[in-house]
Order: structure tokens, then C-alpha cells, then sequence
């Protein structure tokens, strides 16, 4: 960097001072479940009143994603659970 162009600490802090994060605000639900205000909620699957998610269907999916997974590591015989045990025993040992 040219000297010229160089910025000082004090230059440095000021502007950084503005680059912290918020933490985010959730909202309660209807359903009694907090979400982020102008999301739909993960719980019940509502966005200003309407159901925009279902819930159910989307549930019922994730749960034949993850069987079809681990029939597929069975198959290739790396099972995840086995290995994770066995990593424990390890480190307890
Ligand atoms: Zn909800």
C-alpha cells in the first residue's frame, strides 16, 4: 500500500465500530413456537395467517431423504452410527 493511501488505527476503530452484528429478534408465533419476524414460521408452517409450508409433507420427505441415505452408507458399508461409536470408544479408552 502506498504510504500516502495508508489509514491510521484511530481512522481504523471509527469505522469498524459500526460492523458488530445484531442478534436477531424472534417473534412468537400464533402457534405458541418463536420465529424470525417476516419469516414463515418452521413449527407450524404459517406466514400472516396463511399456511405458506406444509409442514407434514415436508416432514414426511426429510424422513424418506435421510432412510434412503443411510440404506445407501449401508450399502457402500460405511455406516455413519458405527464409525461415530467407534470414535467414542476411542477417545474414552
Ligand atoms: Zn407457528
Amino acid at each position: 500500500m502506498v504510504v500516502r493511501m495508508r489509514v491510521n488505527r484511530s481512522k481504523t476503530g471509527k469505522r469498524r465500530s459500526h460492523h458488530a452484528l445484531a442478534a436477531a429478534r424472534p417473534v412468537t408465533c400464533d402457534c405458541g413456537a418463536e420465529r424470525l419476524s417476516h419469516r414463515a414460521c418452521p413449527s407450524c408452517g404459517k406466514y400472516n395467517g396463511k399456511v405458506i409450508i406444509d409442514v407434514v409433507a415436508r416432514a414426511k420427505r426429510q424422513s424418506r431423504r435421510d432412510k434412503k441415505r443411510q440404506k445407501e452408507l449401508r450399502a457402500a458399508g460405511q455406516e455413519k452410527d458405527t464409525t461415530n461409536k467407534e470414535t467414542k470408544q476411542e477417545v474414552t479408552t
